[in-house]
């Protein structure tokens, strides 16, 4: 009961306009984020864990993408529609959601899990050349066999070829990001180049 199916209604024609195509099209750049975010992650998890890094427990939206090959009513594209319809689960929203980032503005962040977060985004700079940038990021808190995990969804990307999908601002929201973050201990704890400065820490939960 965690799990709600998504669809995108408005993604350049408007309301109402948007083909089954443009809809899979849409749907497709959003799966491929979510998927190089999920790899990216495991990356991430692993290189804390090889660091002894103490991490906030993260996982990426699942993935459960479905073709439908008889259009159901629930697609609103009438029985006549010869594309199929795609599908993107994601965890319901019953849920608060808390958001860490925006998309052009990435600001520090002093709990755990925003801490944790904050050097995911920068692991994700460093490791592919700073040619990709994490926006949007934001997540609710699940409790997964009785562990509670932020899970994320709906994140944006700004890559250097400006090539993601909604949301992209290419090289300028990269720069945002390159300007804007602040190192925290974590991001020292992992090895990472410090970019802009460390926050000042201090040593209380
Ligand atoms: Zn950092």
């Amino acid at each position: 009961d965690l799990l709600v199916a998504k669809r995108f209604f408005n993604c350049g024609n408007g309301v109402g306009e948007v083909t089954a195509a443009e809809n899979k099209l849409a749907l497709i750049s959003e799966i491929t984020r979510l998927k190089s975010t999920a790899w990216l992650l495991q990356q991430f998890k692993d290189l804390a864990s090889v660091k002894n890094v103490d991490i906030s427990q993260i996982s990426a939206a699942s993935l459960f993408c479905e073709t439908n090959f008889r259009t159901s009513k629930a697609s609103g594209l009438g029985a006549s529609a010869t594309d199929s319809a795609v599908w993107l689960v994601e965890p319901r929203r019953t849920k608060s959601v808390e958001k860490y980032s925006s998309t052009l503005f990435h600001p520090p962040r002093d709990d755990q899990i925003g801490i944790t977060l904050s050097a995911f985004a920068h692991y994700v700079y460093s490791s592919d050349n700073q040619k990709l940038v994490l926006a949007d990021i934001q997540g609710s808190l699940v409790n997964i066999g009785g562990i509670d995990t932020v899970v994320l969804f709906d994140i944006m990307h700004h890559t250097s070829e400006q090539d993601s999908g909604v949301g992209d601002f290419g090289p300028e929201g990269i720069q945002m990001f390159a300007t804007q973050h602040k190192c925290s201990y974590m991001c020292v704890g992992l090895g990472f180049d410090i970019i802009n400065g460390q926050i000042e820490e201090e040593e209380d939960e």
